[in-house]
C-alpha cells in the first residue's frame, strides 16, 4: 500500500505521473554534465509523438520481437527451456572483464548492435537525437555511486565521464528521456533490446528513461540503470514477493535494492522470463542466481595491472614490396582476463590515415593496391583497467626505403586517446575526417571504422575485417560461432 512504484512495464499511469515533476535544469540551455555538453530533450509534437509509436510497432511486426515488460527481443528470447537440455548443461565460458558506460550526455543514436557507435536495438530507421540526464551533477553522481557499489563484488568497471574508446568492448546505458522517445508508451522507466543469455555480445546500449521519473530519486535510477544494464547481459525478472529489495524485481521504488544472492523464483507479472535456459544451469529450473550468474559472467574484482599482450604475424618487420601490391595483417592478442579490444592503426608516411577497431574481435585485415609508401601497421589492445599493449611493423612499398622510419614513438600511448586528425593527403574521404580522436571528449565514439583512408579494403579477401553486426539481432545464435573462436587462445 506504501507502494510507491515506479513501474517498468505499463500497469498504473497514475504512479507514474505522480513523479513526472519536470526538473528545472532541463530548462536551461547549454548544459554540462562533467564538463560536456549535454543533449536536451527535444520537444516531439503529438504527430512526432505517433509516428514513434507507429515506428516502435512496425519494427517489432517487421523483426518478429516481442515487448514483455522491460524486455524487448525475439520469441526465442522468452521460450521455455527443454528440460532435458538443462540438466546436461553447463556454464563453458570463461569470465571476462567488462565496463558499463553511463551515459549521462545523450547523442545521436542510429540502430545497430554496437555501443561504441551509439546504435540501439531498440531503434528502427534514421537518426535520433537523443537526450542526455535532466539533473545535476551531484544527483548523477548518486546514481553513480550506488551503481558503482553494486557492481564491486564483479569484473566490471564504470565509465561515466566520457566514452570508452571504441575499441574496448562496453556495454552502455542511456542516462535520459522517457519512453516516448523511442515510440514506446508510458509507465516505464527502462527498456533493454539487447538480452543475450550469458552476456555474449559485449556492445550493448539499453535505456534507463530518467526524465520519466524524478532526477532526485537517484536510488530509483541507479536500480533502473543496474536492471536495464543486467538484462542485456540476459538477467531476468524474480521475486514475486510486492516488496521485493532486489534490483531485478519488475517493479521499481526509492529504497536501496541489491543483487539476489540465492535461487530466487521468477515474477512474471509484467511478461515472459528471458534466458530461461541459462538460469537454469545455475538453479535448475523455475528461479534466477543473480550473484552466481554475474560471477560467472564477471569473475571476482580485482586490481588488474597486467597489459595485453600483441604479437604480429604478419606482414614481418621492415619487408620491402612493390608497388600496388595486396597485403594481410594477422595479429594474435592476449591478457590475463577475457574482455580485452583491440584496433589496428595505420600510418602512411608517418600520418594517421585509418584506424580500426576490432568490433568483432577481428585479427585479421586485408588490403589490396598498396599505392607506395612507406606503411606503419600498429595492433593496440587495451583492457578494462586500461592497460595498454601494442606491436607493430613497418613494410617499405615501391620506391619507399628502409631509412625513412622514423617516427615510431606513439605507440602504446595513454588511454587510447588515437590520433589527432590523421592528415588527408592520401585519403578519398576530404581530410580522412574518420581519423578522430577515439575519446572525443563527449558522449559516444565517433565512428572509425566505416572509413577507408586512402587504402582500399579487399572486400573479395576472406581476411578483410570480419561482417560487422548488423541491425537485426540474432545475438543469441549467430554470434556464437565467432565468440567461441576468439576464444580459443
Ligand atoms: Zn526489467
Amino acid at each position: 500500500m506504501n507502494y510507491n512504484a515506479v513501474l517498468w512495464p505499463v500497469a498504473s499511469l497514475t504512479l507514474v505521473s505522480l513523479l513526472c515533476s519536470p526538473a528545472s535544469a532541463a530548462d536551461e540551455p547549454g548544459r554540462r554534465l562533467f564538463g560536456a555538453p549535454v543533449v536536451e530533450a527535444p520537444e516531439l509534437s503529438e504527430q512526432e509523438q505517433a509516428e514513434r509509436r507507429a515506428d516502435f510497432e512496425a519494427m517489432l511486426e517487421e523483426r518478429g520481437w516481442q515487448v514483455q515488460g522491460d524486455v524487448v527481443g525475439p520469441a526465442e528470447l522468452f521460450a521455455a527451456p527443454d528440460p532435458q537440455a538443462t540438466q546436461a548443461a553447463e556454464w563453458q565460458y570463461e569470465p571476462h572483464r567488462a565496463t558499463i558506460f553511463l551515459n549521462f550526455f545523450g547523442g545521436p543514436m542510429t540502430p545497430g548492435t554496437n555501443s561504441a557507435k551509439m546504435q540501439s536495438t531498440c531503434l528502427k530507421g534514421g537518426t535520433l537525437e537523443y537526450p542526455g540526464f535532466n539533473g545535476t551533477e551531484a544527483q548523477a553522481l548518486a546514481i553513480i555511486e550506488t551503481f558503482q557499489s553494486q557492481l564491486a563484488p564483479y569484473g566490471v568497471r564504470l565509465a561515466y565521464e566520457q566514452a570508452p574508446p571504441p575499441e574496448l568492448p562496453y556495454a552502455m546505458v542511456m542516462m535520459g528521456g522517457t519512453p516516448g522517445l523511442l515510440g514506446m508508451q508510458n509507465g516505464v522507466l527502462g527498456v533493454s533490446c539487447s538480452s543475450d543469455c550469458g552476456d555474449r555480445w559485449w556492445r550493448d546500449a539499453t535505456f534507463a528513461f530518467t526524465a520519466a521519473a524524478s532526477a532526485s530519486q537517484t536510488n530509483t535510477l541507479a536500480t533502473t540503470a543496474l536492471h536495464e544494464a543486467a538484462h542485456a547481459f540476459g538477467l531476468a525478472h524474480i521475486d514475486k514477493s510486492f516488496n521485493s529489495g532486489y534490483i531485478m524485481h519488475p517493479y521499481v521504488d526509492q529504497k536501496p535494492r541489491v543483487w539476489a544472492q540465492d535461487c530466487i523464483g521468477y515474477n512474471d507479472a509484467t511478461g515472459g522470463i528471458n534466458c530461461q535456459s541459462t538460469h537454469d544451469i545455475f538453479c535448475g529450473g523455475g528461479a534466477q542466481n543473480t550473484h552466481a550468474e554475474l560471477l560467472a559472467y564477471f569473475g571476482v574484482n580485482g586490481p588488474d595491472t597486467e597489459a595485453p599482450t600483441v604479437s604480429i604475424l604478419t606482414p614481418t618487420d621492415g619487408q620491402e614490396l612493390p608497388a600496388g601490391t595486396d597485403i594481410s595483417i594477422e595479429a594474435d592478442i592476449t591478457d590475463n582476463f577475457e574482455g580485452v579490444g583491440w584496433k589496428l592503426l595505420i600510418y602512411q608516411d608517418g600520418n594517421l590515415i585509418d584506424e580500426r577497431p576490432a568490433f568483432v574481435f577481428e585479427r585479421k585485415w586485408g588490403f589490396s593496391k598498396l599505392p607506395a609508401g612507406t606503411y606503419r601497421f600498429v595492433v593496440q589492445a587495451i583492457d578494462h583497467d586500461r592497460n595498454i599493449g601494442a606491436d607493430e611493423v613497418t613494410v617499405f612499398v615501391g620506391n619507399a626505403t628502409p631509412e625513412t622510419g622514423s617516427d615510431t614513438d606513439s605507440t602504446g600511448g595513454t588511454d587510447g586517446t588515437g590520433g589527432t586528425g590523421g592528415t588527408g593527403g592520401t585519403g578519398d574521404t576530404a581530410g580522412t575526417g574518420g581519423v578522430t580522436g577515439v575519446t572525443g571528449g563527449t558522449a559516444g565514439a565517433t565512428d572509425t571504422a566505416t572509413d577507408t583512408a586512402g587504402i582500399d579494403e579487399d572486400d573479395g579477401c576472406g581476411c578483410t575485417s570480419a561482417p560487422r553486426p548488423a541491425d537485426s539481432l540474432w545475438l543469441l545464435t549467430g554470434l556464437l560461432g565467432l565468440f567461441a573462436r576468439r576464444r580459443r587462445r
